[in-house]
């Protein structure tokens, strides 16, 4: 194409240059994950490469080889490191090579996903379609990727506030109503609060109530705050039930909080970040059931669906619920009826997001290219690896795990006869820090009971039976040294 000469733009002047610029990082990017498993879980990143990235305002641009030059050498090879077999930290997903694929493609073709006339939204549709089917949810359900599971469980209970009163929510907010109230069992997810402060309730209107020693949440508990609350004069709204909580991995008794949700009119919301996945496995899914009685489902593809960050999804049972809820009227967004945009922005109706990417191209790649029953059977596979963990730790008499564990998340420490617990807070600390620190694998911690605790969380396709039995070895091995020069 003819260019006057004072024109400019950001296409490459070389071609043939850029061209080989991408092919050589994505042979650096598969030659690293090749063999991802040996090189350490997770490296500091060197003083003299956090000190290169200090840097004025670059004004003028410089060759696309010196930029490729330095991803290759200065940020390549300090990832988080969630894409090692060993990495356990947080809950984190390691990524797919058909994700990658799925991210290069999406990047080039640059879909922008309100909606309109085109191939993605025909795919963002139908892997919806595919995830509601997978849940157990009708027809009738909807949903949409988004960023993660945050903003999944947000949008989540913004169609519940919204469903309350949506003439009055939607325009007048919630000024002259009484407080809206939100429940969940003191195990839920920190996202919570920080959902209820987002959509205008305040962070206090979550409630906190009490879990039973299998962390699910005490059925009578709830019914007592949300009594009280009735009684008080507030409005009891929606309930968050967990299927798998951050910190043991257990699963609220679904058909009876589906149950009593009922009774009491409200919404139920399930807070599925990586445990709603288990439904992708033929052999787990009945751990499950009754999350389809849920009006709403949040869950994570970039966690236990294994796939690079960032996609999260919320179905809605009933989708003109979700569309209620986010609909909007523009002139310059009305649909002529032809041409582009034949219909409405239908995505963009869906959620808060006008302008969206195709994060969707992920999910359809790697369910196409692996098929839905292996990525539930390495699922399965990652409660396996983890039951076997917690099964060493229970039989090793220098280790004590902390119930319940029926998961894929497994804590525990290390300990010794005679030792309180907070001088076992500073072992374990220091024991997890070195383990981090060797490279060998990343856990994460939290605190059980009181206690400090070495935290690992499998939701790693790449992990095997043998890493785990490596990481048990190195903490027993810490742990010895560590008290040998304590005492
Ligand atoms: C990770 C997680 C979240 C938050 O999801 P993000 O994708 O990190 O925003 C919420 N709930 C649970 C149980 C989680 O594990």
């Amino acid at each position: 194409m003819q260019k006057n000469r004072h024109e400019i733009n950001l296409d490459p002047e070389d071609w043939e240059g850029a061209r080989r610029n991408a092919h050589e990082l994505l042979d650096v990017l598969f030659d690293r994950l090749k063999d991802v498993g040996d090189r350490p879980a997770w490296q500091p990143l060197p003083e003299e490469i956090r000190d290169s990235f200090r840097e004025p305002v670059p004004r003028q641009g410089q060759t696309l080889d010196a930029v490729c030059d330095r991803l290759r050498d200065a940020v390549i090879p300090y990832p988080t490191g969630n894409i090692s077999p060993r990495f356990y930290g947080w809950v984190m997903g390691n990524g797919t090579i058909d994700g990658m694929i799925a991210d290069m493609v999406a990047a080039g073709m640059n879909s922008h996903l309100a909606g309109y006339d085109q191939s993605a939204s025909e795919i963002e549709d139908q892997t919806i379609a595919w995830c509601c089917e997978i849940m157990g949810y009708p027809t009738t359900a909807g949903g949409l990727f988004v960023s993660g599971g945050t903003m999944a469980n947000v949008i989540g209970l913004i169609v519940a506030r919204n469903a309350a009163d949506p003439e009055r929510v939607r325009h007048q907010g919630l000024s002259g109503l009484p407080a809206f109230r939100i429940y969940g069992s003191s195990v839920t997810h920190s996202w919570a609060e920080k959902g209820c402060d987002i959509i205008g309730m305040g962070r206090d209107s979550m409630v906190r109530v009490a879990a039973d020693d299998q962390h699910r949440v005490d059925l009578s508990a709830l019914a007592e705050a949300v009594a009280d609350d009735r009684k008080a004069g507030k409005m009891p709204l929606a309930v968050v039930a967990n299927v798998g909580t951050v910190d043991s991995g257990a699963i609220d008794d679904l058909h009876a909080l589906a149950d009593f949700c009922e009774r009491e009119k409200l919404w139920l919301h399930v807070d599925g970040a990586f445990g709603a996945l288990l439904a992708f496995s033929t052999k787990l899914k009945h751990l499950t059931d009754g999350m389809a009685r849920a009006d709403s489902i949040a869950f994570d593809l970039h966690k236990w669906g294994f796939l690079q960050y960032e996609i999260g999804a919320v179905l809605v049972r009933d989708r003109a619920l979700q569309e209620q809820a986010f609909a909007t009227q523009a002139a310059y967004l009305t649909p002529p009826g032809r041409g582009i945009q034949p219909q409405d922005l239908h995505f963009a109706a869906m959620g808060p997001q006008l302008s969206r990417g195709f994060r969707a191209l992920k999910a359809w790649v790697a369910f196409q290219h692996h098929g839905i029953d292996k990525i539930g059977a390495i699922v399965a596979q990652n409660v396996e690896q983890a039951q076997h963990l917690a099964q060493r730790v229970r039989q090793h008499e220098q280790l004590e795990l902390f119930e319940p564990a029926p998961l894929n998340i497994v804590c525990f420490r290390y300990v010794a006869d005679g030792v309180d617990d907070e001088t076992l807070d500073g072992w374990n600390r220091e024991i997890l820090l070195r383990i981090q620190e060797s490279g060998l694998a990343v856990p994460s911690s939290t605190r059980r009971d009181g206690c400090f605790v070495i935290r690992v969380a499998i939701t790693n396709h790449r992990s095997t039976v043998s890493d785990m039995d490596l990481l048990l070895d190195a903490v027993v091995e810490h742990g010895d040294d560590v008290r040998a020069t304590a005492s």
